[in-house]
């Protein structure tokens, strides 16, 4: 598995770099949305975020120009080997955890899990957002796992019961070990 290669292996690397990339640029949209949409499109605040996204889209774009497009769309494929933490450096609020899905940036948080379902995790798509709300996967008292999205609820209406997890959202918490 890539996550455990030496970080300096180049595929490892490349695949790293892109998933990084993809869920700063996703940070970088979801900050100026909300800043435009909090205090209009020329307050300081919403200038300060469209410089950010603005620079994040210039580093995606040395990304691709370093690794072709094929590379890093082939990377964000993967299941995540990286993941952010924002903010908690003063320790009034939670740290927020970015995963990538996909090629898509996921609030992950580990929620209170019930004696039947003891792991449990609420993912939070940054953007575009979910319309459905929130999917919540989570580990079984009995080893299996369970997500609430219609990959998952097609998957297992097509009655396979197979050890693998039958979804993105729980194939990426497994690959970071979390599930
Ligand atoms: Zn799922």
């Amino acid at each position: 598995m890539l996550l455990h290669r030496d970080p300096s292996d180049p595929a490892r690397r490349a695949v790293e770099l892109a998933q990084r990339g993809r869920m700063i640029l996703d940070v970088a949209t979801a900050d100026l949305e909300a800043a435009e949409q909090r205090l209009g499109p020329f307050h300081a605040t919403s200038w300060h975020f469209r410089q950010a996204l603005a620079e994040a889209g210039r580093s995606w774009d040395r990304l691709r120009a370093e690794f072709g497009g094929p590379a890093l769309e082939s990377a964000l494929s993967q299941p995540p080997i990286t993941f952010l933490t924002l903010g908690a450096e003063d320790g009034e609020l939670p740290p927020v955890v970015l995963i990538p899905i996909a090629g898509r940036t996921y609030r992950a948080e580990k929620i209170a899990g019930t004696p039947l379902a003891p792991t449990q995790w609420r993912l939070t798509r940054l953007s575009p957002p979910l319309e459905h709300g929130p999917y919540y996967a989570c580990r079984l008292r009995d080893g299996s796992t369970q997500c609430d999205c219609a990959e998952w609820t097609y998957q297992v209406a097509d009655g396979a019961r197979p050890a693998r997890p039958l979804c993105k959202h729980l194939a990426a918490l497994a690959a970071l070990g979390w599930l």
